[in-house]
Order: C-alpha cells, then sequence, then structure tokens
C-alpha cells in the first residue's frame, strides 16, 4: 500500500488545453477533522488505509495541504437543467487534484474534492458543501459500488465547524470523490451551445482515447461514442430501476459520459412502492420521478447527440445511435427483473407476471426492498409459508391470485426453492441506504459522533447477505421517516 505521498498521479485531464478548466487551490477549511473515510476506496488507488489517522491525511483532502505531486483546477461544463437549457455551469465548489493510477477504465481514478472552495464557475453558491449532503454522497457512493451498481466512489468525508448558510445555518464539509472521469453530457454540450467544434473534437478525442479506444476502427467513431455511451447509460437506469434507486437531478450536467452514477444529491431508495415517486422536494413538477427515469436517461441522450452532431456528420446517424436506447434499456431490465424473481428462461407471459406485480405493488404501497427480499423466500409447493411476504400487502386476495400465477410460472422450470432462494437473495438486497438510517448517522455526526456513519457503511458493504446482528437495519422506515424531506439544498 502506498503512503499519501507516493500516489502516483497524472494528469490526462489538465493536458487538455486551458479553456477546459481554471488552475486554482482549494479554499482551505478551518479546524478539519476525519468524518469518515472508505478503506475499500483507498484500496481502489492503493493507499494505505493507515494513513487516515494522520494529520497530513486530513490536512489533504480539507484542501489545506497540496499534495506536490497534484495539479488543482475546476472543469467547465455547461447543461440542461429540468429541460431547461442553463448555460455555462462547471465546477462550481469541486477541485481535482488529478488522478491516480488505478486498475480502472482508462487506468486512473480521478480524485476530486468537493466542497474546497470558490471557482470561477460558482455562480451563486459559496463553494462549499453542508456535511449532511457530503455524508448522503459517502454513504451511497459506497453502496452503489457494494450493489454492483456503477459509481464514483467516496473516499472520505472531512468535516469543520465552519458555518455556511442554507435553510438553515449548516456546518461545511470536504468531501472526495474517486471516478475515472468526471467529464458530462454537459461537457459536451458546453462546446456545442458557443459553436466551438474545435473544442467539442478535442473533448470527444480524449474520451474516445482513453476510455473507448476500441471505437477508433469504427468508420465514425463519434457516432460509435454516442451509441456507446447510449447503451451504458441504458443499462445504468436500469440497475437504477431494479433496486429503485431515485437519482434525483438527472440533469445533463450529472450524467457521466461513462455511464457511472455521479452527482449524489437528493437521491432516494424506493420504499413504499409508488412509480410516481419523487424523492427530490425541489422536483415540483417531478420531472425525475422513479417511472420517468428510463425516459430522462433518452432524452437526455438526445441532448448529448445534439450536441455530437458537428462531429458525427448526418442526423440519421445522431438518430440510429440513439434508436439503441430503448433496446438497451429492455434488454437490461428484463434480465434483471427476471433475476429479481429467481427466473432463469425468459418466457411469453413474463411481461404480464412482471406488469401485475408492479400494480399490485402500486396498489399497496409495498416496501420496494421487502417484497423482493422476502419473494425469495417463497415456497413453491407451500403457500400456507406466505405469510411474511403475504403481511406486506392490504389486499390479500389480490396477493393471493399474483402468488398463483407466480407458482405457475416457476412451476415451468425446475429449480428447487433452495437454489431460487440463494439466486434472488445474491441479487435482491436486504440492505439499502434508506433515508432515515443516513439521517440518524447524520444527526450522531452533527454532534460529533461518527460511528454510525461507519456502522452503517460496514451494513451496507454486504447488502446481499444476512447479518442477523444488523435486523434492524432491514427493517421498514419508522412512521417519522415519511416527514423526511431532501432538495437540492446541499
Ligand atoms: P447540482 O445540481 O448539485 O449538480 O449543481 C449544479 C451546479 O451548481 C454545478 O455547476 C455545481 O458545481 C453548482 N453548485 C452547486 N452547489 C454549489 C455551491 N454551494 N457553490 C458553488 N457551486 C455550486
Ligand atoms: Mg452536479
Ligand atoms: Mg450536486
Amino acid at each position: 500500500p502506498r503512503r499519501l505521498e507516493q500516489l502516483p498521479f497524472s494528469h490526462s485531464f489538465a493536458a487538455l488545453p486551458p479553456a477546459f478548466y481554471t488552475r486554482l487551490q482549494p479554499k482551505p477549511l478551518p479546524a478539519p477533522y476525519l468524518v469518515c473515510a472508505s478503506p475499500a476506496a483507498a484500496a481502489l488507488i492503493g493507499l494505505d488505509p493507515a494513513e487516515f489517522a494522520t494529520e497530513e491525511f486530513v490536512a489533504t483532502f480539507a484542501g489545506n495541504r497540496i499534495l506536490s505531486a497534484s495539479q488543482p483546477l475546476a472543469a467547465v461544463y455547461s447543461g440542461h437543467q429540468f429541460g431547461v437549457w442553463a448555460g455555462q455551469l462547471g465546477d462550481g465548489r469541486a477541485i481535482l487534484l488529478g488522478e491516480v493510477a488505478a486498475d480502472a477504465p482508462g487506468g486512473a481514478l480521478e480524485v476530486q474534492l468537493k466542497g474546497a472552495g470558490l471557482t470561477p464557475y460558482s455562480r451563486m453558491g459559496d463553494g462549499r458543501a453542508v456535511l449532511r449532503s457530503s455524508i448522503r454522497e459517502y454513504l451511497c457512493s459506497e453502496a452503489m459500488a457494494a450493489l454492483g451498481i456503477p459509481t464514483s466512489r467516496a473516499l472520505c468525508v472531512v468535516g469543520s465547524d465552519e458555518l455556511i448558510m442554507r435553510e438553515t445555518p449548516e456546518t461545511s464539509a470536504v468531501a472526495t470523490r474517486l471516478a475515472p472521469s468526471f467529464i458530462r453530457f454537459g461537457s459536451f454540450e458546453h462546446w456545442y451551445y458557443q459553436g466551438k467544434t474545435a473544442e467539442l473534437k478535442i473533448l470527444a478525442d480524449h474520451v474516445i482515447d482513453r476510455f473507448y479506444p476500441e471505437l477508433r476502427a469504427d468508420a465514425n467513431p463519434y457516432q460509435a461514442l454516442l451509441a456507446a455511451v447510449t447503451r451504458s447509460t441504458a443499462h445504468l437506469v436500469a440497475q437504477w430501476q431494479a433496486v429503485g434507486f431515485m437519482h434525483g437531478v438527472l440533469n445533463t450536467d450529472n450524467m457521466s459520459i461513462l455511464g457511472i452514477t455521479i452527482d449524489y444529491g437528493p437521491f432516494g431508495f424506493m420504499e413504499a412502492f409508488d412509480a410516481g415517486h419523487i424523492c427530490n422536494h425541489s422536483d415540483s413538477q417531478g420531472r425525475y420521478a422513479y417511472a420517468s427515469q428510463p425516459n430522462i436517461g433518452h432524452w437526455n441522450c438526445y441532448a448529448l447527440g445534439q450536441a455530437l452532431l458537428p462531429l458525427i456528420g448526418e442526423v440519421d446517424d445522431v438518430h440510429a445511435a440513439l434508436a439503441g436506447y430503448a433496446t438497451a434499456y429492455q434488454e437490461k431490465i428484463d434480465e434483471l427483473l427476471h433475476a429479481k424473481l429467481g427466473l432463469q428462461a425468459s418466457m411469453e407471459d413474463d411481461v404480464g407476471l412482471f406488469e401485475a406485480m408492479f400494480k399490485l405493488m402500486q396498489d399497496n404501497h409495498v416496501d420496494f426492498t421487502l417484497f423482493f427480499r422476502r419473494l425469495g423466500e417463497l415456497q413453491r409447493e407451500n403457500p400456507g409459508a406466505d405469510a411474511p411476504l403475504r403481511d406486506l400487502f392490504i389486499d390479500r386476495a389480490g396477493f393471493d391470485a399474483w402468488a398463483g400465477q407466480y407458482r405457475l410460472r416457476l412451476g415451468r422450470e425446475n429449480r428447487s426453492d433452495a437454489a431460487r432462494r440463494a439466486a434472488m437473495h445474491a441479487v435482491n438486497p436486504k440492505y439499502i441506504l434508506r433515508n432515515y438510517l443516513a439521517q440518524i448517522a447524520i444527526d450522531k455526526a452533527q454532534d460529533k459522533d461518527f460511528s454510525e456513519i461507519a456502522r452503517l457503511q460496514k451494513v451496507l458493504e454486504r447488502p446481499f447477505d444476512d447479518q442477523p446482528e444488523f435486523e434492524t437495519y432491514a427493517a421498514l422506515p419508522p412512521d417519522w421517516a415519511s416527514q423526511l424531506e431532501v432538495s437540492c439544498s446541499s
């Protein structure tokens, strides 16, 4: 394992022309202290977790100490926010330190401080992030990785008693994130909407050379890039739907060019099932509601396609690349739903079975996670043992009817209950980051007790395993949880 000073930094993003970013120093965070750090994330960059306990570690990831090998910068991008062109945005509070060699696409992971002070792209913001949202991003990044969903990672959160103003004064923090790249759809839109095709091409070439080198052989590498991003975006959204994850702010500036989950804000995991659920209190129109995410993913790919048009050439070629979205999404969600129901083959009326299931879940507001987990315990020949699952429903007769159909469908495959249970438990998590669990950890952290963050992270590191000592973390949310609201305020 490497010491902090030994991290092998490189700077491929900084090698782009100066118009792509501004070099600057983070703003020191007063009297910083370590809130949490992820050994699993540290391992990705070969960093020795023993470093967490050092003053240098805290100072570095507070932005108070600049590693000699780093070259801090803030990147520019633009984007569509809630469907409206917003013009220039950019890293308003994020500062890239550089890339550290890692076993990752492109061979390195970018190390980025979030909440590290004002940049030329801060607009009306203060360049800071609150402890609350930093903890949420930290916990969710690491939890998503454990669920096997492509995501940026979180190395640590460093806190400070410095107060910043949101709805009320809150303490500030810096979260350190890792990803092969934080380039977004909006990074491309930025150049397109200024008519700067040369810069657009430089960016596309950079992304292809670094992350999609096999596309160089294609007759139209830019069309191939759009097709590849469209596919990985569709696959990502399908994975979100399958665990009930709602991003909350699917603006084009929050869409990764690598098809990974980035920019955790007012996200949520589905609890009482409602396809129309809106997790972001600021999203008054419900643009980013659960059931809308698949279409929004496609819409965002259109925005990227528009931006790549000058490189791709023909509108028809843009459309051809985007047309892959529906198929890619359908194939992936179909595969995931079959796995969630423990079905090995794909059969004719499976879609009908899935639709009836979601209808029943909706009508009964069944807890998404508990439903799929308990479905894994179903015994095919023994409806008498259905109680724990059946009790999630108000409409017991409706459940019995659907369960009857499901049993018939199971009967068309000869898999034992035990084998199906094991397969289903490996894809249907028992533990997810419920809002109230994050809130408990945040409340304690605001009183300087960080133990619950670490405990929760440990539980969420093994979301598919039964962890009897942590049974309460798998329970239905308490009544007070329904009062929790998360918004864009972060
Ligand atoms: P988001 O909706 O969180 O993805 O943020 C949209 C844009 O606002 C991005 O350009 C962010 O960098 C910027 N931003 C958000 N919060 C702040 C802040 N407190 N200070 C400066 N910029 C911010
Ligand atoms: Mg963002
Ligand atoms: Mg954000």
